[in-house]
């Protein structure tokens, strides 16, 4: 089930023409055809013969028959090309306009007030949103707005009557006569069953876009660890933890040595898989639940080592750097290796902001010494910073 969902979510938002005309033409047919019989089985029963206007029959017959044969035509077109990638502008326009055109037809010719027949216009607009493009259903939703803005004026001025195909209203305030008990039952759930399909799938798809939308935010999408806003709101959040609690924590600041030049010599995708490989060594170094890792920037990354004193972060640090300078990168001739200076600082006072700058000025000083190397010092003696 979870399998058939996500192939089905993946081709929702392919937005195929192709497709889309497809499941737009064959989806509502079966209720064509009940409207198209409808009135044969009223024809052949003396009974129920009068429920008819046979002086507008044949007009609005005449229109579902005809649109349902576009419909078949271009559910025919659509299956012999259903591999298709292409655009299809002016099919989608035909299949979603002849689609209104029937719908709308037998909508005023019963009556759509009170009859299931709004909730069938309402389900296929919500079905050409979520199939089609933007180019097809915003100028749509314009002309079947005006229609019934029409069909009501037309109706407050007496102009058009109101289910002109019938002798008289579906509904009369006194309950439903066997035939409409029938027909009304056979319509509503073939309009309200797929509709609430329809909703179901749609909602789970809203939700899976909402979560991968969430994650996006927060995510670097090169490495696939967490981002710079990310870890900001998480030392923010901890750091004031921390504080409250008296623990221990630290800041790691990591920098690529000389990154530069691996990009100029091995190329930006060789840089890339430099990133992500260190992105990787990050996340294996770390504990799983707690600690933070992120890029913060470029060849910049940093990790939140919660519960942590300064001695066990620069422990963490060095087998950071050991991991990634050990790591070979490329095969042969084309291999590489390269390291990292590390910059490590302790937050006792909870102010992640200036473990930060500590951490920086750190990294900073391991640069100076000659890179490859880690450097740490207390965030709250910042003054003179104790280097160990
Ligand atoms: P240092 O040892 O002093 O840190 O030198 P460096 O060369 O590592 O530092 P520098 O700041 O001079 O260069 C950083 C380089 O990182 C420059 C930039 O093009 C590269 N870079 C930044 N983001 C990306 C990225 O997403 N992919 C790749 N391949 N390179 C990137
Ligand atoms: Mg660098
Ligand atoms: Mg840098």
């Amino acid at each position: 089930m979870q399998a058939w969902l996500l192939w089905l979510e993946s081709w929702f938002r392919q937005q195929r023409d192709i497709t889309a005309c497809l499941v737009m033409s064959l989806l509502p047919f079966p209720l064509y055809l009940v409207f198209l019989l409808m009135p044969f089985v009223a024809m052949a029963d003396p009974e129920y013969q009068g429920i008819y206007n046979w002086e507008v029959v044949p007009f609005i017959q005449i229109i579902v028959l005809l649109c349902a044969l576009v419909l078949a035509g271009v559910a025919v077109y659509c299956w012999s090309r259903r591999r298709s990638d292409e655009d299809h502008p002016w099919l989608s326009l035909i299949t979603v306009t002849v689609t209104f055109l029937v719908v709308t037809s037998i909508s005023v010719a019963y009556g759509y007030k009170d009859s299931p027949l709004m909730l069938l216009c309402l389900g296929l607009m919500l079905l050409v949103r979520a199939l089609f493009k933007a180019e097809v259903y915003k100028p749509i939703s314009v002309v079947l707005g005006l229609m019934f803005l029409f069909y009501e004026i037309g109706f407050w001025t007496e102009s058009l009557d109101y289910a002109p195909m019938l002798t008289q209203p579906i509904f009369l305030g006194d309950g439903l006569n066997a035939w409409w008990a029938f027909w009304l039952r056979i319509i509503y759930f073939g309009v309200a069953i797929p509709m609430l399909i329809m909703f179901m799938v749609l909602g789970y798809f809203m939700n899976r876009e909402k979560q991968e939308l969430e994650r996006l935010v927060v995510m670097d999408s090169l490495t696939g660890i967490h981002n710079r806003s990310h870890f900001i709101a998480c030392l923010d959040q901890e750091g004031r933890r921390h504080s409250r609690r008296q623990q221990p924590m630290c800041v790691l600041m990591c920098d690529v040595d000389h990154f530069k030049q691996v990009n100029d010599t091995w190329g930006h995708p060789a840089g890339d898989e430099v990133l992500k490989a260190v992105g990787h060594i990050l996340t294996q170094s770390t504990r799983a639940t707690g600690d933070v890792v992120a890029r913060f920037g470029g060849e910049e990354f940093v990790v939140l080592l919660p519960n942590t004193r300064l001695s066990q972060g620069q422990k963490v640090g060095e087998k950071i750097r050991k991991y990634l300078s050990h790591h070979i990168f490329g095969e042969g001739d084309e291999s590489f290796q390269v390291t990292m200076s590390i910059g490590v600082a302790q937050v006792n006072d909870g102010d992640g902001e200036l473990a930060l700058k500590v951490a920086d000025d750190n990294l900073y000083q391991a640069k100076a010494r000659g890179r490859d190397q880690l450097v740490a010092g207390l965030a709250h003696q910042r003054g003179s910073l104790e280097c160990l």
